[in-house]
């Protein structure tokens, strides 16, 4: 703890309130498009999904949420048709993913992590060539319009922005007028305002009704977009909910973040994170207490709503990383992924 004199400073106590979650929206219907029991993919000696099971509903957006590695691309294109599973039973639309893939690909959409377009062409032709190669013969300029791209329909693919580059990559996984749309961590590497302009989009495509499966690291995207929410650590899943419920089991109360606190010796038990450390306080007498202890120390508080990254923090004991070093230029791919 900091030298503190007989006269402390007064702390500054700033309270902050978390995103409106998607729980707060109306429900989903229970018709399950995704039925996952008891999947497994290993990778050698590595089991990189460890006997999962969930169900995604009709109309809703359902996160899979967890770090590097935890398993969710692997899942992710397992339910694509992509890759193989090792065991278990996996229905999409109803349909199993192996032995009915071909019906599988024709009725969904799919971001893929890595998604790239042909450079030399417009969004436009991008759009054309995408949807010829699916027999479909959507209104482009209407796809253009959901993502926003109204203005770039004949500027060159390679001249767009990495926000860009992701919303065309949406309306691609649209040219079929897929009931459900696979997202795969659709933000990483883009700057903020980038970020909550394709937030935007995945909220205009679940008011037209698709169905959203998203991957991502970011907790503050999760609990912003999604209905429930899936936590995976190390290729299990360690909670499902709506970002609420999940927020009212494991963090219920408020959360005191002390700066600078993480080297102190502070009076109230609190866990380091980064510069700052974390204080619980899961009743309001708790939170009093705790404030009128921690005034002592002089350092700033603030009083924030618990977040999903409280939830992730108690499931697994380690902060989940929010900022991913940009993924290096992905190799140029002249396919779609399905
Ligand atoms: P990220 O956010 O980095 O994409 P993730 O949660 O999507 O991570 P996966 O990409 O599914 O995780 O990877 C899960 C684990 O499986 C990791 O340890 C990864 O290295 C490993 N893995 C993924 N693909 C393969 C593969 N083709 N061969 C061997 N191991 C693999």
């Amino acid at each position: 703890m900091p030298e503190t004199s007989a006269q402390p400073r007064r702390a500054t106590i700033r309270s902050v309130t978390s995103p409106r979650s998607a729980a707060q929206r109306a429900p989903a219907s229970r018709e399950a498009v995704i039925q996952v029991r008891g999947l497994v993919k290993q990778y050698g000696t590595l089991r990189a999904v460890d006997g999962i099971g969930f169900d995604v509903f009709r109309g809703e957006v359902f996160a899979f949420l967890g770090p590097n590695g935890a398993g969710k691309t692997t899942t992710c294109e397992i339910l694509e048709t992509l890759r193989a599973k090792t065991a278990g039973d996996v229905r999409v639309l109803g349909l199993d993913v192996k032995r009915e893939s071909d019906a599988v690909r024709k009725r969904i959409g799919v971001l893929p992590q890595d998604f790239n377009a042909f450079d030399r062409l417009t969004c436009r032709e991008n759009l054309a060539y995408f949807a010829a190669m699916f027999h479909a013969r959507p209104d482009l300029d209407e796809l253009l319009g959901l993502v926003s791209l109204q203005g770039k329909a004949d500027a060159r693919y390679e001249t767009l922005s990495g926000g860009l580059k992701q919303r065309l990559g949406v309306a691609i996984a649209l040219v079929n007028d897929p009931e459900l749309v696979f997202l795969d961590e659709p933000t990483t590497g883009l700057d903020p305002r980038a970020r909550r302009e394709a937030w935007d989009v995945v909220r205009g495509l679940r008011a037209r009704g698709k169905t959203l499966f998203l991957t991502t690291h970011y907790m503050e995207e999760a609990q912003a977009l999604a209905d429930r929410v899936a936590i995976l650590n190390q290729g299990r899943i360690a909670a499902l909910d709506t970002p609420d419920a999940l927020i009212q089991r494991y963090a219920p109360g408020q959360t005191i973040v002390v700066k600078g606190g993480a080297q102190a010796s502070l009076p109230v038990k609190a866990e380091p994170k980064g510069q700052d450390a974390i204080v619980h306080a899961p009743t309001s007498k708790e939170l009093s207490s705790a404030l009128v202890a921690l005034a002592r120390t002089g350092l700033g508080l603030e009083v924030r709503t618990p977040t999903l990254e409280d939830v992730f923090l108690h499931l697994t004991g380690q902060a989940l990383e929010q900022e991913p070093a940009p993924k290096p230029e992905a190799p140029k791919r002249r396919r779609r992924a399905a």
